[in-house]
């Protein structure tokens, strides 16, 4: 991560400080630290995010502490009731929270839309808390003894997220954590912060006590100081491989619970009995929907035999109807990438395509909007292992085609990659897409389905370099990350069954 200078802030630029929530209030930064944070339509700053000291982050933990000695004993029912107001709010917000996200990520209006509506099934599923904590009861165990278990919170638990979903990723992990008796503190993107303060007021309009729900702005100094401090009990991070590796490895030598989610490079199979333009639409849909930049986009297709070319060309057919522009503007369907940084390493890969070997077929760095940080969607043929434009997450407008003979070759090249988060087949030969969902070594799978996010009441995570820990986040293993399990054995005085018995318990 860049280190970044201190810009400019207040009236006079017209940028908006965006601070820390701690305590149930805003809290301005004392670091003196901060960064910029730009609308990607325009590449014009728009706001300075506060950075924060570990003695800022402290105070989070601090307030989360305080809070999560009453928040844990608030009834099953008042914390369903509390979800579905939650819930209410939310879905009469969803424009407000749409709009600050494609003011600050980029991505269109829709797409915002799509996000916030993924994010509300994670807390409408956490509406069901009290089902979802039921427990096991086992009556007459022993003679005259009862054994059950219990699921109780960790304590304060924290989450570090990525700038690509600003809304539903900390709804991933804050969800289930609050509504298992834990109070939180979120580390988001300082790329686009904003919505986090937004959750935050939210929350507290619903009534979220204050304390249970902190947030602290920041880079690696706020992160380290999360993975160091002894208060907080569980990690959940998403971001990048090398990030997540580093926060797992730190947060669990500490002592903490942690499930941190990687990188991708999802990769679409397309056999010669696929229907070619439904294949075609799905990677189109896929691989350029905000702009790449997903984790489970779709950023290499598999044409296997005969199938490659009659789709390219559809592929290619589509590509000049994708409308790029402003993400506010209604009629875009693909947004700016979220940094100027990040536009220039992006174009970088399709730069060096043809001297890597690859073909590139079509060109994003032509014709794209000159304000803001744009790219078009470039479409690269003949890609293969080894290339740069092959191993990298590009994460960003960059579709690759691999060409090869067989369903094992194309099996092969997904099971042989580091990453394993999703990945697609395209047939209409269920014999073969029952093969592949047995074979092929990735956390999600789609059959005829190119982004197989699972829905909330199953649990989203990667296998390989794309998920360190073992416990995908959302749904039941949500559920099951955020507690911890208690037995208890119990036995109510009976003056007929006492007696002394120095031997190990038995049952029978
Ligand atoms: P990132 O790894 O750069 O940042 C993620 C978080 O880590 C941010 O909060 C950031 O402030 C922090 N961070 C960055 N550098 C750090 C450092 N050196 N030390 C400590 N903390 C640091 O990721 P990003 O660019 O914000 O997001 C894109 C990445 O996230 C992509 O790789 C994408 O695949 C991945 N992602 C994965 C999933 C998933 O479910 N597997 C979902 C969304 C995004």
């Amino acid at each position: 991560m860049t280190e970044l200078a201190t810009p400019p802030v207040g009236e006079s630029t017209g940028t908006t400080r965006i601070s820390h929530w701690i305590g149930g209030r805003s809290v301005a930064g004392t670091s003196g630290r901060s960064g910029p944070v730009y609308n990607p339509a325009t590449g014009r700053q728009s706001g300075a995010v506060d950075f924060a000291t570990a003695a800022e982050v402290d105070d989070a933990v601090q307030a989360a502490k305080a809070a999560f000695a009453t928040w844990r004993t608030v009834s099953l029912a008042k914390r369903a009731e509390l979800f579905f107001r939650i819930r209410e709010l939310l879905h009469e917000r969803r424009e407000e929270a749409a709009k600050l996200l494609t003011a600050e990520h980029g991505k269109v209006l829709s797409d915002a839309m799509g996000e916030v509506t993924r994010g509300l099934e994670v807390i409408e599923y956490c509406c069901g808390i009290p089902t979802l904590l039921k427990s096991e009861y086992s009556e007459q165990a022993s003679t005259g003894i009862d054994v059950y278990s219990i699921r109780q919170p960790l304590g304060v638990v924290a989450g570090i997220t990525p700038f690509n979903f600003p809304a539903m990723v900390p709804m991933w992990m804050w969800a289930p954590a609050l509504a298992t008796g834990n109070t939180f503190v979120l580390k988001p993107s300082e790329k686009d912060p904003s919505a986090s303060l937004w959750t935050a007021e939210l929350l507290k309009e619903a009534g979220v006590p204050d304390g249970v729900f902190n947030v602290v702005m920041g880079d690696k100094v706020a992160v380290d100081a999360v993975l160091e401090h002894p208060d907080i009990a569980a990690v959940s991070f998403v971001g990048s491989t090398p990030i997540a590796k580093y926060v797992y490895e730190t947060a669990t030598a500490k002592g903490k619970r942690c499930q941190a989610l990687g990188g991708a490079k999802n990769h679409m199979i397309v056999l010669p009995d696929a229907d070619i333009d439904m294949a075609a639409d799905a990677a189109i849909s896929a691989a350029y929907g905000s702009a790449g930049e997903r984790c489970m986009a779709v950023s290499q297709v598999v044409a296997v035999g005969e199938v490659a070319q009659p789709l390219i060309e559809a592929i290619k057919a589509r590509i000049p109807k994708v409308k790029v522009g402003d993400g506010m503007d209604p009629s875009s369907e693909m947004g700016p990438l979220v940094t100027k940084e990040h536009r220039d390493k992006v174009a970088s890969y399709v730069a060096n395509a043809t001297g890597e070997g690859a073909e590139v077929l079509v060109d994003g760095r032509e014709g794209a909007p000159e304000d803001g940080f744009f790219l078009k969607p470039s479409l690269l043929d003949n890609v293969k292992p080894g290339m740069k434009a092959y191993e990298d997450e590009i994460f960003g407008p960059v579709l690759g085609v691999t060409r090869v003979g067989t369903y094992d070759e194309a099996v092969g090249l997904v099971n042989d990659n580091p990453y394993g988060n999703g990945t697609a087949i395209f047939t209409r030969d269920g014999g073969v897409a029952r093969r592949f969902q047995f074979d092929v070594q990735a956390g999600m799978v789609g059959i005829n389905v190119p982004i197989p996010v699972p829905v909330a009441y199953y649990s989203f995570g990667g296998w390989k370099a794309s998920l360190f820990g073992d416990r995908h986040v959302y749904g039941p293993e949500g559920i099951d990350f955020y507690t911890r399990g208690k037995v208890v054995t119990s036995r109510w005085p009976d003056p007929a069954t006492s007696k002394v018995d120095l031997g190990f318990p038995q049952t029978r």
